[in-house]
């Protein structure tokens, strides 16, 4: 992605009553019952808005020497710019959701890792994004800031900052409590 951003970026979509056209014909959008639940409907092309969240990944990073160790990222961009989060994004059309974790890594944080397992998977509460969190740990690259971040170090677990998603401090807390059953 470019980070000469003349604009805001909206990658969140809007909620289904705001979308008024069709994006492929630009006729008026009507509302249509399917399976139950009324969904935006052109009744001239056929098209249809599947309200549904955006698929999205993230990596917990685990320091190889270091397991209460992790890689966290200030964001360069809003939302909530300048705050903490675990690196990742969006899954790209035709990727995998590990492919994808992989690759936000290394854009992020600079580091080429491995996912050991899946940490679990949640959806936002506005339902914007599913976001499925990845424990995994680096076997090459150097650690620093990428394209989407200003900053990326290593935090003890236990000593994070609040992260500036609810879906990640879960995550990041889910970590922590498997992290501390496994620790003798
Ligand atoms: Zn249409």
């Amino acid at each position: 992605m470019s980070d000469k951003l003349s604009g805001p970026v909206q990658w969140r979509h809007p909620p289904a009553n705001r979308w008024l056209y069709c994006p492929t014909c630009q006729t008026g959008l009507v509302d249509q019952i399917w399976d139950g639940v009324s969904r935006r409907y052109c009744p001239h092309c056929g098209f249809v808005y599947w309200e549904r969240p955006l698929p999205a990944v993230a990596a917990v990073i685990s320091h190889p020497d270091a397991a209460d160790q992790v890689v966290l990222v200030k964001r360069r961009y809003p939302p909530e710019q300048g705050e903490w989060t675990l690196p990742g994004g969006g899954i790209e059309a035709g990727e995998s959701s590990i492919d994808a974790a992989i690759r936000e890594a290394r854009e992020e944080t600079g580091l080429i890792i491995v996912v050991d397992s899946q940490l679990g998977t949640w959806s936002t509460p506005n339902y914007e994004t599913i976001i499925t969190f990845y424990r995994s740990h680096p076997v090459g690259g150097q650690l620093e800031a990428g394209t989407d971040a200003v900053e990326a170090r290593w935090f003890m677990v236990g000593q994070t900052p609040r992260l500036a998603f609810s879906t990640h401090q879960d995550a990041l807390e889910r970590f922590r409590g498997n992290l501390n059953q496994e620790l003798p």
